[in-house]
Parts: C-alpha cells; sequence; structure tokens
C-alpha cells in the first residue's frame, strides 16, 4: 500500500492518494484515527473529499471512524482523500488537538504516523510506502525513516503497529537541522527557528551531547544508522507544556516554554525508548506490562540524567518522592490487577500514570537488591545489558516475563522473582520498604501510608549511577 502525498505548502489542506489492492475482497474498510491517542474522538471532522476511482460507493460510518469501499472489479485502487490540518481555535482543544493531529499551516507540516494512516482489517499488508508528489521546493523537510530523504524518495516503513505509528513527518520553512558525530553516530537535532526565547535548541544541543553517549555507554550499544533528536513548538499559544513520542532511532516533542527539569526529563525518556520500550520490550495483550516498557524505562532515564549530572541528587530525591512514591501510595487505585489498566485508562489520569510509577519503584528496589546482592558489583544496568542480549537477530525483541524471570535469576540467587512480578506488578500489592533492605546511605521511612527516601550526605549519587 501506498501513500503519495500533496501539499502547497500554504493551504492547511494534505491531499492523500491511497494506492491499495482489494485483494479479491468485496469491499475494503479503513479506518481512520487512533482511539488510544488524545484528541481523536472527532478525527473525522477533518478528513474530507474523500473519493474513489471508477465511482465505487463510498460509505462513510463517522462513529466509528470508518469509510468502507465496495469494490466492482479486482485489482489496484486508489482512495482520495484530504486532512484539513488547520489549527483549533477553541483554546480548550487546541493542545489536544494540534498535539494528536496532522498539523497543516502555512508553511508549516508535522504529523505523526498513526495521525496519517489509515488501519485496514485487510491483513495482508506487510509494508506502507510513503512519497510526495507536490511539495514546496526548497522547505527544509525530514522524515525519520531516513532524516537524508528527500520528499520524493520512498520510503517504506513496516505495517506492523508501532512502525506504522511511530513515522514522524516535518517540513518547515523555520526547520532547523544541527548535525552532530557521537560514537560515531549521525545525530540530528530538529528545532524551529520560530522558537527565540525559550533556549531550548541550544539547551537541547548540550543535552545531546552529553546525554545520548551516556545511554550508549549504559547499553554498551554503539550500533545505530543515526539518531533523530526534534523538538519543534506547538504553534497554539498553549501554557507551558511538553508531549512526546520515541521514533525508531529517535524521538520528538512538541513543546511551549523553557526546558525545565520536568521537560529535561521527558526528554530523556523518550530518548530511552529506544532500548526499553521499542527494542526491548515485553509482550501484552493490553498495558499489563508497561511496569516495565514504561515504568523501568523511565527508571533508566532518570539513572542517565543522574550519571550525567544534569539531575541533582535532590532532583532524584524529589523525583522518586513526590513524583512516584506520594502519587502512587496515595492512590485510590494504586493497587489494582494490572491486567485492569487498560479497561480503565481513559477514565481517571491515576490510571494512566499507574504503570509507570509501579514500574520506576519496582525497578529502583530491584537495582537495590541486585547491588546489595553482588556486593556492590552488579546493578540493573548489568541485568539489563543481559536481558538485552536476548534480542533477536532482526534487533526487535519482544520478551516475557518468561524471559525476564531466567535472565534475573543468577543475578539473585534464591529470590523467586516470577512470585514477586505476580504480586507486586500484575497483582498490584504496595512494595512494603518497612520491609526491604536498601544499600547504603539510602533509607525510607513512612509518613502516614506514603514511603520516602531519604539519602545520607555520604551518598555520591552520581558514583552510584556510574
Ligand atoms: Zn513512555
Amino acid at each position: 500500500m501506498d501513500y503519495h502525498l500533496s501539499w502547497d505548502g500554504q493551504s492547511s489542506i494534505l491531499k492523500m492518494d491511497i494506492f491499495y489492492n482489494d485483494h479479491g475482497n468485496d469491499s475494503t474498510v479503513f479506518v481512520f484515527g487512533n482511539p488510544q491517542a488524545g484528541g481523536q474522538p472527532r478525527i473525522f471532522d477533518i478528513l474530507g473529499n474523500l473519493k474513489s476511482e471508477n465511482g465505487e460507493a463510498i460509505e462513510i460510518i463517522k462513529s466509528q471512524r470508518k469509510i468502507v469501499v465496495q469494490h466492482r472489479n479486482s485489482g489496484v485502487k486508489t482512495l482520495h482523500a484530504e486532512i484539513d490540518g488547520k489549527l483549533v481555535p477553541d483554546q480548550q482543544r487546541a493542545k489536544v488537538n494540534e498535539a494528536f493531529r496532522t498539523t497543516v499551516a502555512p508553511g508549516f507540516f508535522y504529523t505523526m504516523g498513526y495521525q496519517l494512516f489509515m488501519y485496514l482489517r485487510d491483513t495482508s499488508y506487510n509494508q506502507i510506502g510513503i512519497k510526495w508528489d507536490h511539495w514546496p521546493k526548497g522547505m527544509p523537510y525530514l522524515i525519520s525513516t531516513n532524516p537524508e530523504a528527500k520528499p520524493d524518495e520512498l520510503q517504506v516503513i513496516s505495517y506492523e503497529g508501532s512502525a506504522r505509528n511511530e513515522i514522524m513527518i516535518h517540513m518547515s520553512s523555520n526547520m532547523m537541522i544541527t548535525k552532530r558525530k557521537l560514537d560515531g553516530i549521525q545525530h540530528y537535532l530538529v528545532t524551529s527557528k520560530s522558537d527565540t526565547s525559550s533556549g531550548v535548541p541550544d539547551k537541547l544541543k548540550d543535552f545531546m551531547v552529553t546525554f545520548m553517549p551516556s545511554m550508549r555507554a549504559f547499553w554498551n550499544d554503539r550500533k545505530a544508522p543515526f539518531f533523530i533528536l526534534s523538538a519543534i513548538p506547538l504553534l497554539s499559544e498553549v501554557p507551558t507544556t511538553m508531549t512526546g513520542m520515541a521514533l525508531p532511532n529517535g524521538m520528538s516533542v512538541r513543546y511551549r516554554g523553557p526546558l525545565e527539569k520536568d521537560k529535561l526529563r521527558i526528554v530523556a525518556h523518550e530518548v530511552s525508548h529506544n532500548w526499553i520500550g521499542v527494542n526491548l520490550k515485553i509482550a501484552q495483550n493490553g498495558m499489563e506490562n508497561n511496569w516495565f516498557n514504561e515504568g523501568f524505562n523511565d527508571y533508566i532515564a532518570i539513572y542517565n540524567l543522574v550519571k550525567t549530572g544534569l539531575y541533582s541528587k535532590a532532583d532524584f530525591v524529589n523525583y522518586m518522592n513526590y513524583e512516584n512514591l506520594t502519587p502512587h501510595y496515595s492512590s485510590s487505585v494504586g493497587e489494582v490487577p494490572g491486567d485492569s489498566i487498560e479497561t480503565n485508562f481513559f477514565k481517571s489520569v491515576l490510571y494512566e500514570r499507574l504503570p509507570y510509577h509501579r514500574g520506576f519503584i519496582y525497578a529502583f528496589y530491584l537495582d537495590n537488591q541486585l547491588r546489595l546482592a553482588s556486593g556492590g558489583k552488579k546493578t540493573i544496568r548489568e541485568f539489563l545489558q543481559a536481558l538485552n542480549a536476548n534480542r533477536n537477530s532482526d534487533g526487535a525483541t519482544v520478551l516475557t516475563k518468561a524471559d525476564f524471570v531466567r535472565v534475573i535469576r543468577p543475578f539473585l540467587p534464591g529470590k523467586d522473582i516470577s512470585a514477586e512480578i505476580n504480586r507486586y506488578l500484575a497483582g498490584g500489592q504496595y512494595l512494603d520498604f518497612r520491609k526491604i533492605k536498601l544499600i547504603q546511605g539510602f533509607s525510607i521511612q513512612y509518613e502516614q501510608q506514603v514511603p520516602l527516601l531519604t539519602l545520607s550526605d555520604q551518598v555520591n549519587l552520581q558514583q552510584v549511577f556510574r
């Protein structure tokens, strides 16, 4: 299936011609929009001018975000569709709509794959091709599959869910690309000239040269075709914010306001996903294993922020106590089972944050146990490297909980990690830090129901997270 895109560089309309094969079916069903993302319930409002060739009938089922094309004969077909990517003037919806939809404005185009590609029930597709037929010549351009590609160079991605979702396409007269080789890997820092006041472009350059080599050293992984760090301001005038996504070999955030500690953490979190969450993840039906894919990932992001000095000891303690332990141990849903998270995800932000907190706290606990069991010789880093060594030859590793348990066993002899996963991560029971030993200088005291971490003055945390 091929997507051919056209835009004149000025209007808010993106034209798409989707070439596909009916594969002998009487009809083809396209589904637009991803209900897992925000800003999508009314996504169909932005889609228009649907046309199919030879006058084949098109039925639009708005409530299900569906387009049904009835075929008269078989072969290669074209569906024409247009996305109106103009900003929503309504301030209430401005941020979510811009963050979760394709944006098309004068001199500006930005989209993620999940905002653009339609989902087909037909499972015979395994690749999507994408290229531009018409575009404003000379306008700076970047597609995350290959930062050097020109708009008319066909890019081919796997049809598989995350490959389809995790792609970024940006074209803008304000785009700046700074190239830098680190560990022999070409890095592309993508920012915007329109941001003249926040200092984000310069700060992100400092972040890139410090943080990227730290992550590569952590994983002992210096192989990548390239790496993209993209931070493009939201066009909507909204209060300070940041939202991001990991890409294969990169990440992209949209933001407003300065790069303070929390935004630094978001960037680090998305970068870190290139290992945990993208290349190394535990398979799941819903979100029941996001304690690893999100929570462990967040711990490793913070670990490296401390290691590089970008986060101080106080920043770490604050993040642990006030962004993880306090909200988790005082949450009304803190102990629900992992397999109930997905169904409740959009009901309450408490569910949304649950796997992050639960996984972060367990990763902290596990890191302590690994250090204690090895007399300080081994940390969560050696365990994760061993887990990463289980990656398939194709690079993408989808692990099971059993792999996790098997790989950790030699690190923690005599400890039943399988039972712990069932009790604390799948089951949801709180870790009882009154009964848990931590490494020297680390202590946890309860204030009412909430455990809080204290580090002694002697602890050099940058040295601990070496
Ligand atoms: Zn994440």
